[in-house]
């Protein structure tokens, strides 16, 4: 069973970046202003993420890193938005069966925070009481520990800390609010560090270069017969660097979508040089009933219904906002 167990979480986590989306997204699920994440070898020996939300309640600590463990089926109108992201309850019990965890949390009405470790989906002894503030503080060790074909593949510890800082970079642009910091275990100095707060212009100018920041566009339209949201920034300053600048959300969780990406690059090609990258970050809110729900959940890469319709909006919105800018 353990082995089944654990080749169905090495299919939802693949490499430490997952796990630190996954992690992140239940801080900012929690209602966190600030996420700070400490790591050793790019996550794969040590990966620390400490947020100052609600909190784990002492009762739900026992059960945690249990399948289909979840506190947020409550937060969801009806049955089909329980499908919204694939899958449910399922990144802290996955994570569980490829590593070592300890979770450190303390929600407002408690005296005192708690302290549990975790093994394949199970608190290994009972809980601890112990000093902490209010929220969670959660310790991955040993990330595949016992999948050695995956530590083969993933050698490169450098190459996956970039990979987390990646992600936590388009987090901090979607939520300026929320004050993030990534820096390894043995440095001072952090390597990503945003200010609760801020505003997505102030995150851009860090993250991404002032001159980026000083071209910056930004774009808002709401479909109310297909029910949709759009919102984002460009900018069509000749972004070269190698980073990736298509940041894309849906319904607030990163995603990836080639069709869009290809759809924007279009509208590009009509402005910029061959080769050069522009910064663009899309905010996209659909009703959960037109996501397609067949998705993997380690395809990050969606489907949606009105797909035309919504490229074709992106690609308008774009298109008179880089015309507006040359004019
Ligand atoms: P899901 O997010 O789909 O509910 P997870 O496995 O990611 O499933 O998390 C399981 C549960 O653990 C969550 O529903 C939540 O109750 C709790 N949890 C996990 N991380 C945090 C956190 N940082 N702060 C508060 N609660 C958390
Ligand atoms: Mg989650």
């Amino acid at each position: 069973e353990d082995v089944i167990n654990r080749i169905a979480a090495g299919e939802v986590i693949q490499r430490p970046a997952n796990a630190v989306k996954e992690m992140l997204e239940n801080c900012l699920d929690a209602g966190s202003t600030n996420v700070s994440i400490i790591l050793q070898e790019g996550g794969l020996k040590y990966l620390q993420i400490q947020d100052n939300g609600s909190g784990i309640p002492k009762e739900d600590m026992d059960i945690v890193c249990e399948r289909f463990t979840t506190s947020k089926l409550k937060k969801f109108e009806d049955l089909t938005n329980i499908s919204t992201y694939g899958f449910r309850g399922e990144a802290l019990a996955s994570i569980s069966h490829v590593a070592h965890i300890t979770i450190v949390s303390k929600t407002s009405d408690s005296l005192c925070a708690f302290k549990g470790t975790y093994s394949d989906g199970k608190l290994k002894e009972s809980l601890k009481p112990c000093a902490g503030n209010v929220g969670t503080q959660i310790i991955v060790e040993d990330l595949f520990y016992n999948v050695p074909t995956r530590r083969l593949i993933l050698k490169n510890a450098t190459e996956e800390y970039q990979k987390i800082v990646d992600v936590v970079t388009r987090y901090a642009i979607h939520n300026p609010n929320v004050g993030f910091l990534v820096k390894k275990q043995n440095e001072t100095n952090p390597d990503l560090k945003t200010q609760s707060g801020s505003s997505r212009l102030d995150n851009i100018a860090l993250l991404f270069g002032s001159s980026i920041a000083k071209e910056i566009l930004s774009f808002e339209h709401e479909d109310k017969k297909l029910s949709f949201k759009l919102a984002g920034c460009a900018t069509n300053a000749n972004y070269s660097s190698k980073k990736r600048a298509f940041i894309l959300f849906i319904n607030h969780r990163s995603v990836e979508s080639t069709d869009l990406r290809k759809a924007v690059e279009s509208v590009y090609n009509a402005y910029l040089p061959k080769g050069s990258y522009p910064f663009v970050y899309i905010s996209l809110e659909i009703s959960p009933q037109n996501i397609d729900v067949n998705v993997h959940p380690t395809k990050s890469e969606v489907h949606f219904m009105y797909e035309s319709e919504i490229f074709d909006c992106v690609q308008r919105q774009l298109d008179s906002c880089l015309l507006g800018s040359n004019t």
